[in-house]
C-alpha cells in the first residue's frame, strides 16, 4: 500500500512560516518521485495560504480538529465542511493533546469522524496509551478501548486512516520500538476486521511519535506500518522531506 506521511504542525508559526515552508516543499515535491503520498495540517488560519500555496502539487492538506455537526452556535469551533471548502481533504481526530488538552472522549471523537465522513474527508484518527499505561501493561487494552470507541463502524476502509502515537514518544524524542509498534499495529489492524470488514488491510495505520529523518527508515519498513503522522520534524522542509524519502 502506498505510505502517507503527514505533517502536523500544531499550534506553530505565523503567515510568513506558514508560506515559506509550504513553497520549500512544494518546490522539492516539483518532479520528484516519491514512493508516498504527502500531507500538511497547519494551523486553521494558514489552511488557505497553504493551499494555495500548495496549488498544483499533489501535497494535501489536513486540519488539525472538526466539530462533530455542520453550521451553527459553536464559537471558536469549525465544521468538517469548512475544512473541505478550503480544499482540505484530510483531518487529523483524537490526538492526545485534544484527548488531554480538552478532555476529547472517545465518542466524541467518533462523531467528528462520522462528520468528516459526511463532509468528504478522511479521518486520520489517533490513539495511544500514555507512559503509566504502558507501565502498567495495559498498551493493548487502551489501544482496543480507543479503536472500538473512536471509529464508526462501517467506514470506507480506503477513506480511513488510524495513527498509533504513543502518548510519551510524542515530541519526546523517544520512539517505539520496532518490536511494540509491529504488536500494536498488528492488533490494530485485528480490531479494523470488526469495524471494516473486508477491507481492513486497506486502512492506513500510521506510526507518529518523534519520527525523524534517522529513523524513519527502520520505523516504515515494519510491518502494518503504512506511513508517519510526524510533528517536530514537519516543521523543516528537509526534515519532513528526508521523512517521505525514507517511505
Ligand atoms: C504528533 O504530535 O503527532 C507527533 C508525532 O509529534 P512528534 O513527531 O513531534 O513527536
Amino acid at each position: 500500500m502506498r505510505a502517507l506521511i503527514a505533517g502536523n504542525w500544531k499550534m506553530n508559526g505565523l503567515t510568513e512560516d506558514a508560506r515559506s515552508l509550504a513553497g520549500a516543499l512544494k518546490a522539492r515535491a516539483e518532479g520528484a518521485q516519491l514512493a508516498c503520498d504527502l500531507l500538511v495540517c497547519p494551523p486553521f488560519p494558514y489552511l488557505a495560504l497553504v493551499a494555495q500555496a500548495l496549488a498544483g502539487s499533489r501535497i494535501a492538506i489536513g486540519g488539525q480538529d472538526c466539530h462533530s455537526t455542520g453550521n451553527g452556535a459553536h464559537t471558536g469551533d469549525t465544521a468538517a465542511a469548512m475544512l473541505r471548502d478550503v480544499g482540505c481533504s484530510y483531518v487529523i481526530l483524537g490526538h492526545s493533546e485534544r484527548r488531554s488538552n480538552h478532555q476529547e472522549t472517545d465518542a466524541q471523537v467518533r462523531a467528528k469522524a462520522e462528520a468528516a465522513m459526511t463532509a468528504g474527508l478522511v479521518p486520520i484518527v489517533c490513539v495511544g496509551e500514555t507512559e503509566k499505561e504502558r507501565n502498567a501493561d495495559q498498551t493493548l487494552a487502551v489501544i482496543a478501548r480507543q479503536v472500538k470507541g473512536s471509529i464508526p463502524v462501517g467506514m470506507e476502509a480506503a477513506r480511513l486512516v488510524v495513527a498509533y502515537e504513543p502518548v510519551w514518544a510524542i515530541g519526546t524524542g523517544r520512539t517505539a520500538t520496532p518490536a511494540d509498534v509491529v504488536k500494536v499495529h498488528a492488533e490494530i489492524r485485528r480490531l479494523l476486521v470488526g469495524l471494516v470488514g473486508e477491507g481492513a488491510e486497506k486502512v492506513r495505520i500510521l506510526y507518529g511519535g518523534s519520527v525523524k529523518p534517522d529513523n524513519a527508515r527502520e520505523l516504515l519498513s515494519q510491518a502494518n506500518v503504512d506511513g508517519a503522522l510526524v510533528g517536530g520534524a514537519s516543521l523543516d522542509a528537509e526534515a519532513f522531506w528526508a521523512i517521505a524519502e525514507s517511505a
